[in-house]
């Protein structure tokens, strides 16, 4: 069993960056359990912790050591920038082995592609730091700080569909840097939402996942009525 430890960054009493009406200690948690989500729903034999799950203060020692004292496979940071600038960057200690080397290499170039899909984004290129969780962290530890809060990057990172899409490329290169098997596909019970569908709910339920307000699965079938209010809320609180 493989263990991975996401890192949302700032959290409680620390916003990180600010602007743009956004708060980087909200979107990183977003980004961060998207990537959770993923890589629990798509891989098998991996576990998956976050430092922080809710909106709370951890300090930074406190974030490797969750690390350290679980023993875990690979850490990852999850920032958003701030200071005027545009673009995505990564980050690894300036003590970084090799096997660090390859994973901000794998975390950087799958993000920057999936971020690529949307609009071309600056590649602000793979740095070294004296980062406190990249230096106290035992295992191979990358930081991603993805996109400016205070620029015109800030369009991206209001778009719910963009985060989601983010977090699915940490999980994917975490997922390859640890060579984790896929899970099988459930020969026949997946649907392929094309088959026997309307144009219309074709239409609609690529926009539902996409929006992630459904994983698009058993479109035929009942929902209570908690799960539309929980689609309702996805679809309209932005969550
Ligand atoms: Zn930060």
């Amino acid at each position: 069993m493989k263990k991975v430890m996401l890192d949302p960054g700032h959290g409680g009493k620390d916003s990180g960056a600010v602007g743009n009406s956004l708060k980087e200690k909200e979107i990183v948690l977003a980004i961060s359990q998207y990537a959770k989500r993923f890589l629990e729903t798509q891989y098998q034999g991996v576990e998956v912790r976050l430092t922080r799950a809710d909106d709370r203060f951890i300090p930074l020692n406190e974030r490797a050591q969750l690390a350290n004292n679980w023993g875990a496979d690979v850490f990852v940071s999850i920032h958003i920038n701030a200071g005027g600038g545009s673009g995505f960057e990564t980050f690894r200690s300036k003590s970084a082995n090799d096997l660090t080397v390859t994973l901000q290499n794998t975390l950087h170039n799958e993000i920057l592609k999936s971020m690529n899909t949307v609009s071309p984004i600056k590649d602000r290129g793979r740095q070294q730091a004296n980062f406190l969780v990249l230096r106290q962290t035992a295992m191979p530890a990358v930081l991603t700080e993805n996109l400016f809060i205070d620029s015109g990057d800030s369009r991206q990172l209001k778009d719910q569909a963009f985060l989601k899409a983010t977090g699915e490329a940490h999980a994917k290169a975490i997922a390859a840097f640890l060579k984790l098997k896929a899970v099988p596909s459930k020969g026949g019970t997946n649907v392929s939402p094309q088959k026997g569908y309307s144009a219309e709910l074709t239409k609609a339920v690529e926009w539902a996942k996409k929006q992630g307000i459904s994983d698009g699965q058993r479109v035929n079938e009942p929902a209570t009525r908690g799960e539309i209010l929980i689609m309702l809320y996805r679809a309209l609180a932005n969550k």
